[in-house]
């Protein structure tokens, strides 16, 4: 399908309609160019209608039902609690779509020339669609994504599913086996563990081994609160007839199997050999800071175009991308990209624990009121520093970690210090009050936490 009129000749051409595509389109149609996007599926890309917000969708669903459950505490019984399934999934289809259509019309608004189709290079000027449609084009942006890895000797079936489908189901298995540790694989085994399933993670090593040990310890502790087994140091045989079996002779029983094994760049097809566009050793597009590629006419963006894959990454190289490629001087040069991994309790970082000259302080949640009242006790705030007190990590394990983490990369982008952070008001009773805390004990002059090390004799 095609809204507007069909552009023979485009200043912009972006290919791939997700996150990172369709907002370098915005940008360049605001520019004041003409641009053609192209999708050949839906637009918004994974994140809409099969990562971020359908994980973020159901992961909500399950916390609610999970928090009903645990909460006589509070004085709340609830006879007949239940989980319909069908109607579950058809929220989670009505949220993507409401947002694929937000996207569609977003797009129309911008006067961009949306072509539903898959698009490959003819040349560094032209781009050939399915549809039969020839685009020339001044300037184009690849934003192509990613694709999940398939592990050899577990191909995909009926039983044996990504992450897209494990996020597609109109059902709750009653065992699940996920292959994979790292935080898709936590994510999705939370999620349906606190919907009812039994679910089991198979880790080659151990779960979210890249991240801080010290808040993995929280999760994992969660996780075993929720009967999840982890198979650690473990690899997979086979997996037939409902029987997984691992290297370490453990046989689980898997109703279904997710493999979440990683996702690697989403070139194919797109004709690359036709453009001087170079690729690295994993397969990702190389760019410079502009985003542009070895082609002096084609820019590249989001997963496509390199670690961290994540969505506000892709957002954010759009931004620069529809810039430069609209001849305005941008440049992704970013000091942090926040990650935030869904788990229970969220675990949020910006910015680096570690290194020459970095110290840390920690804040326990335990100290601090709100989560005392929300009963969400489960973590702690590290804030990570140099000797001139300027502020170089946070790390947030929490509840809605979600929510305070952009306040540390700001901090970050802008150089604050720890008085920066330390004097400025934070409201009551709130979880952001331990970021200002942890500023506060790293100043040595914590309020609600006594530190033993910080006390000045
Ligand atoms: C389960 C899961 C959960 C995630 N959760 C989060 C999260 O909470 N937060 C976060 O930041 N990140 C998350 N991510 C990562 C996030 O989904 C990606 O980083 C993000 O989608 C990348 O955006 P993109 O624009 O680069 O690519 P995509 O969103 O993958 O979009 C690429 C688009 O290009 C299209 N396309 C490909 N080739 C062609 C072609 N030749 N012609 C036309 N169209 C083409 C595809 O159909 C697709 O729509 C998650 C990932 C997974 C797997």
């Amino acid at each position: 399908m095609v809204m507007g009129s069909i552009p023979e000749n485009v200043d912009v051409a972006i290919i791939g309609g997700g996150v990172g595509g369709y907002i370098a389109a915005i940008r360049a149609a605001q520019l004041g160019k003409s641009v053609a996007l192209i999708e050949k599926h839906k637009l918004g890309g994974h994140c809409l209608n099969y990562a971020c917000i359908p994980s973020k969708t159901l992961i909500h669903i399950s916390d609610i039902y999970d928090s009903i459950k645990e909460s006589s505490k509070f004085g709340i019984s609830v006879n007949g609690l239940a989980i319909d399934a069908k109607k579950m999934y058809e929220w989670r289809v009505f949220v993507s779509k409401k947002l694929e259509q937000g996207v569609a019309f977003l797009c129309k608004s911008n006067n961009i020339d949306v072509f539903s189709a898959e698009a490959t290079f003819l040349s560094s000027n032209k781009l050939q669609l399915t549809d039969g449609i020839e685009i020339d084009f001044k300037k184009a942006i690849i934003a192509t994504g990613s694709e999940p890895i398939s592990l050899k000797g577990f191909e995909y079936s009926d039983k044996i599913i990504d992450y897209k489908k494990a996020l597609l189901l109109d059902y709750i298995p009653k065992n699940m086996a996920i292959i994979g540790a790292g935080y898709v694989a936590v994510e999705i085994g939370i999620m349906y563990a606190k919907l009812g399933s039994n679910v089991s993670i198979i880790a080659r090593s151990d779960i979210l081994s890249r991240f801080d040990p010290e808040a993995v310890a929280y999760v994992k502790k969660r996780m075993e609160s929720l009967n999840i087994k982890i198979y650690k140091k473990s690899n997979p045989l086979s997996f037939d007839a409902n029987i997984l079996k691992l290297d370490s002779n453990e046989n689980i029983l898997a109703d279904i199997l997710v493999v979440a094994v990683g996702l690697s760049p989403y070139t194919s097809g797109l004709g690359l050999s036709n453009t001087h566009i170079k690729l690295d050793d994993k397969g990702f597009i190389i760019t410079d800071k502009t985003m542009l590629t070895s082609d002096e006419n084609i820019y590249a963006i989001g997963d496509v175009a390199g670690e961290p894959m994540l969505a506000h990454k892709a957002m954010r190289q759009g931004v620069v991308a529809g810039e430069a490629a609209s001849g305005i001087s941008s440049s992704y040069e970013n000091i942090v990209v926040p990650a935030v991994i869904f788990s229970d309790p969220e675990i949020a970082i910006a910015g680096r624990l570690d290194g020459d000259g970095i110290m840390t302080t920690k804040f326990p949640l335990s100290a601090l009121g709100r989560a005392i009242a929300l009963d969400s006790t489960n973590g702690f705030v590290k804030i990570a520093y140099t000797e001139d007190k300027i502020v170089k990590g946070v790390e947030i394990v929490s509840r809605d970690a979600n929510a305070m983490i952009s306040e540390a990369a700001l901090a970050i982008e802008m150089g604050a210090t720890l008085e920066d952070i330390a004097d400025t008001i934070h409201p009551h009773p709130t979880f952001s009050e331990s970021i200002m805390e942890a500023a506060e004990s790293a100043l040595g002059r914590g309020i609600h936490f006594f530190d033993s090390t910080k006390v000045k004799k």
